[in-house]
């Protein structure tokens, strides 16, 4: 990385080396707290992201053909090296996002479940195995690493996704290729230190920053096997068919609308509580994070706001480096102009504005981009703000009379990433576990994100393609089967030509 006027020029990191952008292109990372450009990134045309993924390919032979203990090994140091460099990590999460210390640390930790589970490798992949399945002869299923695989990733995790879309994919054999936010790429970078710290083999870590260009060119090359995207929804759905289109195994994960229903007999302290952490942790920028209450009955609604009122005036929004910064900035000033935009157009279309985010001080006076909590009360269905995922800390209620509507309206809704309800009613978390079409579904837990050893997807429109990130059907996705008959013959066996389709 060079220095030009105390901004950073970045670079890829391509063939195990840092190495700088040819394109001439570059975008702007900033530092979401202070508003200020902290450096540039280059963004890479079709014709380097080509070249990435050729020295990709050249490197995944040796890969593939070393023991998979061998690779487990790699990502043990490299498991060791995220944690002796925990700080350093989240120094520049924190720079480049704008998360608190604590979020940020959480997020590492998280991502580690991923790498964990990757050094599991060895057990996820043991094959099948038959004997005798025809005369002397014996079957098995093995799977086998596809090649190059691309992981394209969004802001709001800077390592907690990647990790979470990559590490499997390194110990089952595949050459990898991360397409890092544009917004966050300085984290993919220190990461990129790691594994070739970790012994990591030149080639089998690839950082190719970039936008549209290098996506599209991951997409259509033919010698990238499989893609795992996580972003956007209108974007995930483009991934997914055109990676399907030039023949790529794709998954990608979108956007979310998430719910939390309350039934008459929650402790509604709990919820609040539960709610104001799950809904406005992070500025809200977490795909999980909990964007509409829906307490059932009125005296339920009118009680849970009056509490929330209280609970989200005493937010404290700020900088990271302040030690009682409950959330930090958003990612952009558009974001934050897209999110404050949000509350107008929530309170045009008939909602009640009980906080007001737009109001605070930090939000009108600071360059950072702040923006305060709002919850918008009364809000209906066909109105944007619940229709729409709003990134950034503006939150609804919605008031439902029961139970059953409460899980129509969820299953009408075009997303369905996460949901959870708060209940002390056996019977009403098991209908609502039951009847609703969400991918991951939480009973009295905030956010109902799966330990890394459990698959994570949503439904609907939060998930194009069958794979998840997490979980042991990372394993899967990233290797295929191959299935072998074999028989070793004897001088004495016999054998005779059929030509009637095998049978046993
Ligand atoms: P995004 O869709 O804008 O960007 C994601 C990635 O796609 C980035 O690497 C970006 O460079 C690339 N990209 C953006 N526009 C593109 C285009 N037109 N063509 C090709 N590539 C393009 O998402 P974001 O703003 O970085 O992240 C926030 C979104 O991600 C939210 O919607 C959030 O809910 C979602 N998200 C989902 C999950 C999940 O697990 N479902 C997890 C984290 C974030």
């Amino acid at each position: 990385m060079t220095t030009a006027h105390g901004v950073q020029t970045l670079t890829h990191f391509i063939g195990g080396e840092m190495v700088e952008g040819t394109s001439g292109r570059y975008g702007s990372v900033y530092n979401p707290t202070t508003g200020e450009v902290i450096a540039k990134v280059p963004l890479a045309s079709v014709e380097e992201t080509r070249k990435a993924i050729d020295k990709a390919h050249a490197a995944f032979p040796k890969w593939r053909d070393t023991s998979v203990a061998k690779r487990a090994e790699v990502a043990i140091k490299f498991r060791n090296l995220l944690t002796a460099n925990m700080d350093e990590l989240i120094q520049i999460i924190c720079t480049e996002s704008g998360k608190t210390v604590e979020d940020a640390r959480g997020e590492i930790t998280r991502g580690i479940e991923s790498v964990d589970l990757a050094i599991g490798a060895p057990h996820l992949v043991k094959g099948e195995y038959s004997v005798n399945v025809g005369g002397d002869i014996n079957a098995y299923s093995a799977k086998y690493p596809l090649g190059v695989v691309a992981a394209i990733s969004p802001f709001n995790f800077p390592i907690m996704v990647p990790l979470a879309q990559t590490s499997m994919a390194v110990t089952v054999g595949n050459a990898v290729v991360l397409k890092a936010s544009e917004r966050v790429p300085m984290t993919a970078l220190y990461v990129s230190e790691l594994w070739k710290k970790a012994g990591l083999p030149n080639g089998i870590w690839t950082v190719v920053n970039g936008d549209k260009d290098a996506v599209n060119e991951i997409l259509e090359n033919p010698k990238v096997q499989a893609v795992s995207f996580v972003g956007s929804t209108p974007v995930a759905k483009y991934i997914y068919e055109t990676g399907a289109k030039y023949g790529k195994r794709v998954t990608a994960l979108g956007g979310g609308k998430n719910n939390m229903v309350v039934m008459p007999d929650a402790d509604l302290e709990q919820v609040a509580n539960s709610f104001i952490g799950a809904a406005y942790g992070a500025a809200s920028q977490r795909c999980m994070a909990i964007s509409t209450l829906m307490p059932v009955g009125q005296e339920t609604a009118d009680r849970l706001v009056d509490i929330l009122k209280v609970k989200i005036a005493a937010l404290k929004v700020g900088a990271y480096t302040e030690a009682d910064t409950d959330f930090g900035p958003v990612i952009s000033q558009q974001s934050k102009e897209a999110i404050l935009a949000a509350v107008d157009r929530g309170e045009s279309e008939g909602a009640i504005v009980v906080c007001d985010g737009r109001e605070l001080d930090i939000v009108k006076e600071s360059k950072g981009f702040f923006v305060g909590p709002s919850l918008l009360d009364h809000v209906k269905p066909g109105m944007e703000i619940y229709e729409q995922e709003v990134f950034g800390p503006v939150r609804n209620v919605v008031r439902v009379a029961s139970l059953d509507e409460a899980i129509q309206l969820i299953n009408d809704h075009e997303l369905g990433n996460g949901v959870t309800i708060f209940t002390n009613d056996g019977f009403a978390a098991r209908k609502f576990t039951t009847e609703i079409d969400v991918g991951m579904v939480g009973v009295n837990v905030p956010i109902p994100i799966p330990v890394g050893y459990h698959n994570f997807a949503g439904f609907k429109g939060s998930r194009f393609g069958e794979g998840h990130m997490f979980g042991p059907d990372q394993a899967r996705f990233f290797t295929k089967t191959k299935t072998v008959s074999e028989r070793w013959m004897t001088t004495s066996t016999s054998t005779t030509s059929t030509f009637a389709f095998p049978s046993n």
